[in-house]
């Protein structure tokens, strides 16, 4: 089935609050009638498509065409001792899948417990959280070809995946993400890199994967602010990756720099601290602010524009260059 509402509000449809129309909401259940609704117009290519719109900013007052995904199955297709493969639905919700797949004790998502979105997005910036990214776990990525409405398959290594980001996020507005396939592992072996987790999980002898949940939901529930109460899409950038003679020199005038090696070459620096280094812990202009706990969240206090919270993390990103000579790129799809 497909749902066709015309002048809608996407209000409801992004985590930010900002308000936009779409000129044409396309929600669909069913690929094909999606495929043929795709061919039977114009301009196809002027779809864009959401999931939770977690991970959006919309600066642009009104679209054309909005597509949604209903489809929200799980079907195990393979299964075999030690692993289990699934095929999921992109309209299902993120955390409804990986609420699924611990209570089988189906492992290798358990880290990315509580991030909003839904399956289909998620390949978008091979979401990563505590030393996981969705990337590892991913074996088939099913799209739909916008321009042509063909079925397109890529896999893992075509969907070329990278710290937050993948080829559909560099080629947005030609693949519909219908369904991803999964490899989870009927084996648990705890990921505790992280020193939140490690502090949280400290009395623990024995982890389960339940307890790993538990616990990345409740540091999460923690440190987060909650887009329900206040306007965000989460990290507004990503943490930069710089080579190690760079790293070098920062070191040398701030030893506490918070680096993490990332190969022989290259480290991610986090991009929280530089923000704080350049002074915008909890800074607000206007309707627009950045999160008192969380330095990389941008939040609309009130009834901010898309425009008012670009132009607000630009001048971050100035302040930031200007301090370090470091390009922070952002983490958010603007549209
Ligand atoms: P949307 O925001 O709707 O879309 C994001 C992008 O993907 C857009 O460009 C959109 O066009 C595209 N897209 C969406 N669905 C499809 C599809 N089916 N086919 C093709 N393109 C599509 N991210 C992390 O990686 N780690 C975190 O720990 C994390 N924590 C967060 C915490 C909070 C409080 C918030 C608000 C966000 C957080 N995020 C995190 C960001 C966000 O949740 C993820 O990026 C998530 O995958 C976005 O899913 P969505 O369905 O909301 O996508
Ligand atoms: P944190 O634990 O306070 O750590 C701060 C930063 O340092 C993180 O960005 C993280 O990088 C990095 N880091 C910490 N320990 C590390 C380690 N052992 N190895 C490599 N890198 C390390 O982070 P936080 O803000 O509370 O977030 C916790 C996790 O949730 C992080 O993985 C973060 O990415 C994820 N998260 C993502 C979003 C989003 O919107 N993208 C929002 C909230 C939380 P990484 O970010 O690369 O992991």
């Amino acid at each position: 089935m497909i749902d066709i509402r015309y002048e809608a509000s996407l209000l409801p449809y992004n985590t930010f609050g900002i308000q936009a129309t779409a000129f044409i909401l396309a929600e669909a259940d069913d690929v094909a009638e999606l495929a043929g609704y795709l061919r039977s117009l114009s301009k196809p290519d002027k779809a864009i498509v959401l999931g939770a719109g977690s991970n959006v900013l919309f600066v642009s007052q009104r679209f054309d065409l909005v597509v949604r995904l209903k489809m929200d199955s799980i079907e195990i297709i393979n299964e075999t001792d030690d692993h289990v493969i699934l095929r999921v639905g992109a309209g299902k919700t993120w955390d409804d899948f990986v609420n699924w797949c611990v209570e089988r004790n189906y492992s290798g998502i358990e880290n990315l417990s509580n991030i909003p979105g839904t399956v289909g997005a998620a390949p978008i910036q091979n979401i990563g959280a505590y030393g996981a990214e969705v990337k590892d776990t991913i074996e088939l990525v099913e799209t739909l070809e916008i321009a042509t409405g063909k079925i397109v398959m890529f896999s893992n290594q075509q969907s070329a995946f990278a710290y937050r980001d993948s080829f559909f996020k560099r080629n947005k507005k030609q693949y519909i993400i219908t369904a991803v396939h999964f490899k989870l592992s009927k084996t648990f072996e705890p990921n505790v890199k992280y020193a939140d987790l490690q502090l949280e999980l400290a009395q623990d002898v024995h982890i389960d994967i339940k307890k790993m949940r538990r616990a990345i939901i409740k540091i999460r529930n923690h440190k987060l602010p909650n887009p329900a109460e206040i306007g965000n899409a989460g990290s507004f950038f990503k943490n930069p990756i710089i080579d190690n003679d760079k790293a070098q020199e920062i070191k040398k005038i701030l030893p506490m720099a918070p680096f993490y090696p990332v190969s022989p070459k290259y480290s991610k620096i986090s991009a929280a601290w530089l923000i704080n280094q350049c002074g915008w812990n909890g800074a607000q202009e206007g309707n627009v602010g950045i999160h008192k706990w969380q330095p990389l969240v941008i939040v609309n206090y009130g009834n901010a524009t898309g425009t008012e919270i670009l132009n607000f993390a630009e001048k971050i990103i100035a302040s930031v260059k200007n301090e370090f000579d470091i390009e922070l790129e952002k983490e958010v799809n603007i549209y």
